[in-house]
Parts: C-alpha cells; structure tokens; sequence
C-alpha cells in the first residue's frame, strides 16, 4: 500500500533523543516541525542535528520545518496562580503598567496590538473562551466591556480578530530564531499570524541577506485577513499551512472547513503545496485511540487531497507519539488507495489550464495506467506543479541536492531520491528498481521532454 498523503510530525519533550526520532522516521514521518514558541537556540539545533544525522544513516530524505511563533500575543501576570472573576457586561482595561493584573486590568505587553485596536473590535482571550468589545482606546491602553467570560489568569492568549496589526511577520524574537535557525539549514521556515503578502517578502528578505539557500517558506494561514488575501499570500509563498488552532478562534469555528476546502483549491490552482494542521488526532495526546470523528477528520484530509496532515500536542508531549504516527499512516494510506480507485477526478486539476503541461503528464499517467512518474529533477518547481495536478499514480523525484530531496518530503504522492550522482542513476529502468517497481509503463519527465516507457 502507497501512501500518498504525507506526515508532518511536530516534536517536543515526547518525541525526543535518537531511539524516538529514529522510529518516528521508520514508522512514516516525512518531515518534522521544530516548533519555536517553546524552546529556541541550540536545544532545538540539536534537534535539527539529530534528524540530519538518522535521515542519511537511514538513506531517507525528511523534511526539517522551523515554526516561528510570530507575533503570538499574550496578556501579563496577574498576583499567583490564582483565577481573577470577570462579569459580562463590566469594564476591562489593558495597559501598559507591569503591576499584576486584577478584576478590573490586566498588563498588555505589546504595545503595537494596543495601539492598532480600534473601538468596537473584539478582543478574544484564553482560546476564545472570554469576549470583550473595545469601547475607549488611548495611547497606553483599552478599556473593553466584557461580552463573554467568568474569570481571567495569567498568560492567557489575547486574539484580535477583526484587527489589522500595523506591524510586520517577524517579531524580535523571530529575527533571533530565524537567524539561529538559519545556521542550521531548515528546509522550510513556516511562519505564523500572516496577514499579506508583505509578510512573506520580509521573511524572504531576511533569509536572503543571510544565505544563498533557497529555502522555503510556509505560510500559517491562522487570520482572518489571511483567508481574505490567500491567493496573494500562497503565491508569495512556497506552501501553506491550515492552522486550525488559531483559526477557529480568530473566526466563526463553523467556518473553518469551508475555508479549509477554499484553501487547498487555491494552492492547488497556485502549484502550493497545503497541510491541514492541529488536532488532527487530539484524544490521542492521552488515549492510545483515536475517536471515530478524528478518524474520519484524518481520513478526509486525504480524500481533499492535501499535501500532508500534521501532528501537534499528539507527538509534542503526548503520551504514545509512536501510536499517533501509526494511526495516521494508517488511515492514510488507507484512505487514498480508497479515494484512487472510487473517484474518477484525477484529471480535475482544477484550474489547471488544459494545456498545461502538468496536466498532461498527469493525465498521460492515468490513461496509460502508468506504474509512476519519474522526475529527473533540478529544482523543485516541476515536480511540485506534476503533484499539484494529483495524479493516481506515485511521482518518483531523483534529484542530485539535498535540500531539494528534503523540500520535496512534503509534497503528495512524492517519493524524493537523494542521489550524489544524478548520471549514475540518469536510467529510469534503475529509479524503478529502487522503486521496487517490476513491470509496466512509465511516465518519464527529464527537463522539457515528457515521454512514455516501457520497463524492461
Ligand atoms: P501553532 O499553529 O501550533 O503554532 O499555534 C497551528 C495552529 O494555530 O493551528
Ligand atoms: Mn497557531
């Protein structure tokens, strides 16, 4: 059984040390997400090291994906531990004075949110489970009515829907990470609370002033005014990621599958890669199954023929990260050998232009009933638009660069072979042994020239 949809496994203090990587790689991860909200600086290099060294002892190409938390907003200290009681209808001010918070206030570290917030725009804190409506706005500070809410503590998440936030993608200490994390050559940077396209330029531009590499960046799609702009967003970008957590609280939770679906049409039209992101398998950070709608939630991201699914909390500190992964190749794998064989919408590349060339190698593929399609490729650009177009065949890509095997793990339906010497293994009948594929035709895409073979 091929599976076609890729696993993009985040890690944290349950998915550490060698032995642990090792399996999570063995058991189908293709590419892991270093998250750098939590820990930064060598603790995660060491990471990034780690799943260098076990990808070439292993001889499989995975991906490495460095998270910057962005600008992530959270509200200051209140005295201990304690839960302060809030009541709709009353007053609430954030200010920029460090003393502990009370019933009535509460520090706002971020003085760019302050000051972006406009009267009558909502304020969401702890997940969305406390609304509160601006009413005054001054320099320093906001005073809000609470809308929704009983008790407010320290730390908690402060989400700003239907604000547009004046400053860029890259706070102070996403430059630090990112300038970290480029000396350790990720393969991807994703980024988070996107809001335009500008965004992403800034963060190619910081990459670009310190390395010729070209890395790629994802865009966390997480804001409203992401959705709005995500043609712009994913052309700027080089992938996309659906970042349900933060989604569901920024806008109507109902409307994320909607906005789901409009988004993988998009990357789709855009040659972009998409992963659907957080919760995937939630219960299972403590059960050792997952529940039947998470089955189902995994199994439809492969049925919307996504690039990859991605684990968060579920292999970050979960108790069976081993068991997660399992579970998901599982489904997976399941799911679109399923979803080849019962739909016939192979060829809907959807807004794919008929003539594209993409396109025919996909259909090519499909009416031949071809055994796979082999790219010799130089960059990622032709086999990223071939697997765009998802055909139901398996897209061997045989590249020479190591960051392109890497860059290419997440794509669906991709198996990257890394080889040191392209000419050696320039011969589709060797790439179709490595394969394990014995017999049949081939669909073989060298630079310009698309041909099909026949195996010997
Ligand atoms: P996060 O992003 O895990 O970094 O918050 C994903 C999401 O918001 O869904
Ligand atoms: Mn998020």
């Amino acid at each position: 059984m091929t599976r076609f949809t890729k696993i993009t496994a985040s890690i944290g203090p349950s998915s550490e040390g060698n032995a642990m990587l090792r399996q999570m790689i063995l058991g189908g991860v293709n590419v892991f997400r270093i998250n750098f909200s939590h820990d930064t600086g060598d603790v995660q290099g060491k990471k990034i090291d780690s799943i260098r060294r076990l990808s070439r002892e292993l001889g499989v190409p995975v991906g490495v994906m460095v998270d910057l938390q962005g600008p992530k907003h959270r509200i200051g200290n209140f005295a201990g531990e304690e839960k302060y009681p809030i009541s709709p209808g009353q007053t609430f001010t954030f200010d920029s004075n460090p003393e502990p918070g009370n019933s009535a206030r509460v520090n706002m570290p971020d003085a760019d949110v302050i000051a972006s917030l406009k009267v009558g725009e909502r304020i969401l804190l702890n997940d969305g489970k406390i609304e509160m409506q601006v009413t005054d706005v001054a320099p320093n500070e906001v005073k809000a009515k609470v809308v929704r809410g009983t008790e407010i503590w320290s730390r908690r998440g402060f989400n700003v829907p239907d604000t547009d936030i004046k400053t860029g993608a890259l706070t102070k200490k996403d430059r630090a990470d990112l300038e970290y994390a480029l000396t350790k050559n990720p393969d991807w940077v994703a980024v988070s609370f996107v809001q335009r396209p500008e965004d992403i330029a800034e963060v190619r531009d910081f990459i670009t002033a310190r390395t010729s590499a070209p890395i790629k960046i994802m865009a966390k799609i997480e804001r409203q005014n992401a959705v709005q702009r995500i043609a712009e967003i994913a052309s700027a970008a080089d992938g996309v990621m659906i970042a349900r957590g933060d989604l569901a609280v920024e806008l109507p939770y109902e409307q994320v599958p909607a906005i789901s679906r409009k988004i993988i049409r998009e990357c789709r039209r855009l040659n972009r890669p998409v992963v659907m992101a957080t919760q995937m398998l939630g219960s299972m950070v403590e059960s050792e199954f997952p529940t039947r709608a998470e089955i189902s939630d995994v199994a439809n991201a492969a049925y919307l023929r996504v690039d990859s699914t991605m684990t968060s909390e579920e292999t970050t500190i979960g108790a069976h990260p081993l068991k997660v992964i399992e579970t998901m190749d599982k489904i997976l794998s399941y799911s679109d050998m399923d979803a080849i064989e019962h739909s016939n919408d192979w060829v809907r590349a959807e807004n794919a232009p008929e003539n594209d060339w993409s396109r025919s190698v996909s259909s090519m593929a499909h009416l031949n009933h071809a055994m796979a399609i082999i790219v010799f490729a130089r960059d990622t650009d032709s086999v990223t638009s071939v697997s765009c177009r998802r055909p139901d065949v398996p897209i061997i890509a045989v590249c020479d660069n190591n960051l392109i095997a890497n860059q290419l793990c997440i794509l669906r339906g991709v198996i990257p072979i890394y080889t040191p010497d392209l000419f050696a293994l320039r011969d589709f009948n060797t790439v179709a042994k490595i394969a394990e594929i014995k017999s049949g035709k081939i669909v073989v895409v060298d630079g310009d020239e698309v041909s099909l073979r026949d195996l010997d």
